[in-house]
């Protein structure tokens, strides 16, 4: 079967031919229709770094937000019947050390990652865990569906943020989660939500597309003075940094409001520089937010399915697994947004 997948601890991926996979005890076997390329994904491309753990997992198939069908049960693997369309979550879990035990299965101590440590779904088939099928209701498309993964990130964000009706939100960084992030403001009763890019024409027209005009691209100019001159608001009950970008972590603590909340979300290859003083008299708030737990993925879903017209403007492409090589070097130049991968 065709695969995409990290073959070495250094730049580039490798496209071709493997044995396939077999449904190991507690496993399934799914036929993959649809998965999106993520800027994790990007990095591990790149090799940027923050991934090194990888090495002792390659060759590994790439691929952590996919969707398809169960073809086949391995032994013990029930719950799940063969033909169902599941997404998987890509967090494998121990189920046994204190942080699962006490529901908090997210932050296991073991956990490993589906398309990281082990092989994840660019390709044809792909072997899970059942537990980590979650079943989607049938008017969800395969590469609608797709989003699930990263759409839970961005509902952590929010949620982590503390978002209430009428909150004036700033999302920094429009890529797929800044996006998630701006409509899950919005269903949380954001009175106003605004998405900020730098040099990012394609992705702010997405956010645009999804119904949200206040928009700014910080190209040759500051934060500040791109919303000043837009017209838009300077202070901000909660920010969403979705960027990874150091430099804008001051200036967007320069625009939050007293007692307001900064949502990082981004992977920094660097420190921020902040004034912490600042923040104290303040009395402002920085939180970190990464995956989020099982119980959001239900509700994600819902969102998705009553929503599914606009969650599907997220989607710049579908492409065949065959041309997932091309696609990675159209995601890393940003020249477009969410890529799907329909092997
Ligand atoms: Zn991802
Ligand atoms: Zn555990």
């Amino acid at each position: 079967m065709l695969a995409l997948r990290k073959t070495a601890p250094s730049p580039g991926l490798w496209l071709g031919e493997i044995s396939e996979p077999v449904a190991d005890p507690g496993e399934v076997l799914i036929e993959v229709a649809a998965a999106g390329i993520c800027g994790t994904d990007l990095h591990i491309a790149d090799w940027s770094g923050g991934y090194e753990a990888m090495a002792a997992a390659m060759p590994v198939t790439l691929g952590h937000e996919f969707v398809g069908r169960v073809l086949h049960r391995g032994e013990g693997a029930g719950g799940i019947a063969v033909g169902t369309r599941v997404v998987v979550r890509p967090s494998v879990v121990c189920g046994r050390c204190e942080r699962c035990r006490s529901g908090r299965a997210e932050d296991c101590i073991t956990r490993t990652g589906i398309g990281i440590a082990r092989n994840g779904g660019f390709a044809t088939l792909a072997a899970v865990p059942a537990e980590n099928c979650i079943a989607l209701p049938d008017e969800l498309d395969d590469a609608v569906a797709a989003l699930a993964e990263p759409m839970t990130v961005s509902t952590e964000s929010v949620d982590t943020g503390g978002v209430k009706p009428g909150d004036t939100v700033l999302v920094i960084g429009p890529g797929t989660i800044g996006q998630g992030a701006a409509l899950a403001a919005e269903a949380a009763g954001a009175g106003r939500v605004v998405v900020a890019g730098r040099n990012d024409s394609v992705r702010l027209g997405t956010v645009e597309a999804l119904g949200f005009p206040d928009t700014v691209d910080t190209a040759g100019t500051t934060l500040r003075e791109a919303l000043t001159r837009a017209g838009l608001p300077v202070a901000y009950d909660v920010i969403v940094e979705a960027a990874g970008a150091p430099a804008v972590v001051p200036e967007a603590i320069d625009l939050l409001a007293l007692r307001g909340v900064l949502v990082i979300c981004g992977i920094h290859s660097r420190p921020a520089p902040i004034d912490l003083t600042a923040v104290v008299r303040r009395h402002q708030q920085i939180r970190g937010s990464y995956r989020s737990p099982l119980a959001t993925w239900p509700r994600v879903i819902a969102f998705m399915a009553a929503q599914q017209g606009r969650i599907r403007r997220m989607i710049s492409e579908e492409v065949p697994l065959a041309a997932g090589l091309d696609a990675f070097a159209r995601a890393s130049n940003r020249t477009a947004s969410k890529i799907v991968l329909r092997p």
